[in-house]
This record gives structure tokens, sequence and C-alpha cells, in this order.
């Protein structure tokens, strides 16, 4: 018994230092600069959302097959797009992708209420098993296309796509609350990833960040 407990807290200190270390290098050292996503991103243990054959890649620099066919994002994008949301205590995030979870936590940490939607039942089962187990109660969870399924509200401050369709959806604005943020990457053959943000009197404005390669957002026709 005391040998497990021994390894398991050795385990446990190896990944917390390569988590740190992957903060630092990977994504404070690029330019995420809000701090509270930094320290979100320090505590949220990355291994613990990847099959156990890639644990000991989890804090690498890179996205890893999750099954599917749909892959947790690199670590750099999944800081990055969260700082785009502007993330606040009191307001409510819409996640399209819930895949492993792990962006899901993120925003569990960050926003007060998250709205995740997978379009994989297993995928999500197994995400919403994993973030039960690390006590996150501020998640609501949804299985279908989350581009078409009835979420309550109707209207968020925050919205994350984390797949790619073809073009910008227009309901995915109209679903903005005013001030409200939208990260989400598109294209086809080549991604990119946009910020649409809207002003309190609603107006919109599409701001391009950079290339990104995402999985395909799928379509319920
Ligand atoms: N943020 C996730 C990324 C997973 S990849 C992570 O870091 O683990 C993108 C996910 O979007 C996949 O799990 C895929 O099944 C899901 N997806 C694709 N199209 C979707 C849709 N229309 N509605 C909801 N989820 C969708």
């Amino acid at each position: 018994m005391g040998w497990f407990s021994k390894d398991n807290n050795a385990e446990k200190d190896i990944f917390l230092r390569r988590r740190l270390d992957m903060v630092d290098r990977q994504i404070a050292g690029r330019d995420v600069y809000d701090s509270a996503v930094l320290d979100a991103l320090r505590r949220v243990p990355r291994h613990k959302f990847v099959p156990v054959k890639y644990r000991d890649s989890a804090y690498e620099d890179s996205p890893l097959p999750i099954g599917n066919d749909q892959t947790i994002s690199q670590p750099y994008i999944v800081g990055s797009m969260t700082e785009q949301l502007h993330p606040d205590k009191a307001k409510s995030v819409l996640e399209i992708g819930t895949g492993s979870g792990y962006q899901t936590a993120v925003l569990a940490e960050l926003f007060g209420t998250v709205h995740t939607v997978e379009y994989f039942e297993g995928l999500s089962q197994k995400a919403r098993r994993i973030l039960d187990r690390l006590g996150y109660d501020n998640i609501e969870y949804y299985i279908g296309d989350g581009l078409k399924i009835p979420v309550e509200p109707a209207a968020f401050d925050a919205i994350i796509v984390t797949a790619a369709p073809e073009s910008l959806p227009e309901d995915l604005i109209n679903r903005l609350l005013p001030k409200g943020r939208l990260v989400i990457p598109v294209g086809a053959i080549s991604q990119t990833l946009q910020v649409v943000s809207k002003d309190e009197d609603g107006r919109v404005s599409i701001e391009p960040l950079y290339a990104v390669r995402f999985v395909t957002l799928r379509f319920d026709s």
C-alpha cells in the first residue's frame, strides 16, 4: 500500500513539474499573457484527459488522438483561444466540441457556467467521467450537433468552437450577447482562427488571428 501511494505521489510530481514547464515555455513563453488563464492551465491535469498510452506525451506542445478520429487540442491553442474569450466568473460560455474535456476543464476554471456540446456520445461520456472525478460542478453536457441542438440559455457571453466549419455560421453570431466573443476556426483546406466580437450595441466585428488545423465540424443534415 505504502509503495503505491509513494509511486502515485512521485508520478503526480513529475506531471506537475512537466505541466508548469509546459505553461512557462509553450504558452506564457509565446504570447498568452492573461494570468488567470495561465493559472488555470497550471491547475488542470492534461494527462488525465489523454488515453493512458499517450500520458507521457501529455505535456508536449501537440494535439494527441482521443478516439473517434478526434484529437485533444494543442495546449498553446487552448491557452490562446481561452484568452481570446475574455473569461470571467460572471460569464457563461458555450463550447462546441467537448472532445477529451480538457478545454472544458480550463473553461470551468474561469467561467461561471460552461455549456458543452459533443457530437459523439462516447466521447462526451468519457469526458464527463473525468470532469466529474476532478470535481467540476459548473458544466452542463449536451450530445448532438452543436449548431442544431437546443441549448439553454439561447445566448452567451462567450462561444468557443473546436472543430472547423467551411464558413462562419451566422447562427452562432446571433447567439452572442452584447459584448460577447466567439472564437472559431474557419475554412476547408486551410483554416484561420477567427474572433467575432459584438459591441454593447450589438455591432459585429471579425478579426482573423492565425492559421490553425482542427478536425472538421460535423453537420447533421
Ligand atoms: N477541445 C477538444 C477538441 C476536440 S476535437 C479537446 O481539446 O479535447 C473537436 C471535437 O468536436 C470532436 O470531439 C468532435 O467530435 C466534435 N464535433 C465535431 N463536430 C461537432 C458538432 N457539430 N457538434 C458538437 N461537437 C462536434
